[in-house]
């Protein structure tokens, strides 16, 4: 078995380039092959282009079919979705929020938008997401149940939600993180933003939560542009999330009252014809996806690598795929070597708990969060042309 050496890496990049038939390969790029240009087209024609137009609640209810879910309320982007989750789920200043420290900016911005301070959990090195084990133990060394509520006995602040991500479209141990939540009281809200078409058994991931949430970035698996999905089975949830996204207008002929301070987070008809478009592909893009997921995994079996995969009953979307490399100087060669090649590869986030906003915020150690940010490297995955 060849080492992991120069050799690998130019393995690594003539095989990406042959599985895309391109010589510039991006990590996940969208794919427009179906009735995007009519649908866009059309909306232009119609001159509703904006915030009202029959596309948006099409759009909508493509997703609450798709995931399961009974409601799905569409915003102008994946961080607004988690804001207005957040403040739905009756987070007030000062309340903490527990996610982990391995995600996207987005969970932490959306958390102090709607005032809220986050705190760190680990992650578990099967599934990349939040460790049920790490939460637990974390709630039960400095947390305690006062009148009904998880308190945190350090800041003496309420504890009010729990924000466990799907990294890079992996499902982690939601049923577990449901059942500690439920035990602690704490409200469940999914960061599902890159896994649509992730599921754990037949469950749609974001959908075992009070509120989950999708982006439709450029870059995620379906694309409005820029987009985002709150979703959830609570009626009364869906109603505010539906009003205050809507500058919280209450509906009159024509006079403009507003009951609430709202915010003009509803995503764009135009967009939404873009999504209806792009969602009547989702299907065949998991489809293939899964099979570039197989075609990279035969191809690093060849070598010492390991290749991150979901074990069932998790079904990944494989949004991207991910390897570990042994070490950081291992990791930084192959970065370097890779993209200087055209051949575009990325390390996880920097933790959020290292960033000059978020380094004050308690964690747990967060282990294994720390080796594997070490060692993650992202590998392009997009869904390939006219597949
Ligand atoms: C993409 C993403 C979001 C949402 O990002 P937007 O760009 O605002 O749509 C949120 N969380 C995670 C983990 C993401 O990857």
């Amino acid at each position: 078995m060849p080492s992991k050496n120069k050799d690998f890496f130019d393995d690594f990049i003539h095989y990406a380039k042959k599985l895309y038939g391109e010589d510039n390969i991006s990590l996940h790029r969208p794919i427009f092959e179906g009735n995007e240009k009519k649908y866009l087209t059309e909306c232009i024609d119609s001159n509703f282009v904006s915030s009202v137009g029959k596309r948006v609640s099409d759009f909508e209810n493509a997703i609450a079919k798709f995931t399961g879910a009974k409601y799905a309320i569409a915003t102008v982007n994946g961080t607004s979705a988690l804001h207005i989750a957040i403040k739905l789920s009756g987070c007030e200043f000062g309340d903490e929020v527990i996610t982990q420290s391995a995600t996207f900016i987005a969970t932490c911005n959306a958390i102090s938008y709607a005032g809220g301070k986050p705190v760190f959990v680990d992650v578990d090195e099967n599934t990349l997401g939040m460790s049920p084990t790490s939460l637990k133990c974390f709630l039960e060394k400095n947390a305690h149940i006062k009148n009904g509520k998880a308190v945190n006995k350090k800041s003496g602040n309420i504890i009010k939600c729990c924000i466990p991500m799907h990294t890079f479209g992996f499902p982690c141990q939601i049923g577990e993180i449901k059942d500690i939540c439920e035990e602690w009281n704490i409200n469940l809200i999914e960061d599902a933003a890159e896994s649509l078409g992730s599921y754990v058994d037949s469950k749609h991931t974001g959908t075992f939560g009070k509120i989950g949430t999708l982006s439709f970035n450029g870059n995620k698996l379906i694309t409005t542009g820029g987009g985002g999905m709150i979703i959830t089975d609570d009626e009364e949830i869906s109603l505010r999330a539906k009003h205050i996204t809507t500058t919280s207008k209450v509906p009159h002929e024509y006079e403009f009252v507003h009951d609430e301070i709202g915010y003009n987070y509803r995503m764009p008809n135009i967009n939404a014809a873009l999504g209806c478009a792009q969602v009547e592909k989702l299907q065949d893009f998991i489809a293939s996806k899964r099979d570039i997921s197989i075609k990279w995994k035969t191809f690093f079996n060849n070598y010492d690598v390991d290749f991150v995969e979901s074990v069932p009953p998790n079904r990944s979307n494989y949004w991207l795929n991910t390897i570990l490399m042994e070490s950081l100087e291992e990791r930084n060669e192959f970065l370097n070597y890779t993209n200087k090649n055209n051949v575009m590869t990325r390390p996880i986030w920097t933790l959020m708990s290292e960033l000059e906003m978020y380094k004050e915020c308690q964690n747990d150690g967060l282990i294994q969060s720390k080796l594997l940010s070490e060692r993650i490297v992202n590998i392009p995955s997009s869904v390939p042309f006219n597949s």
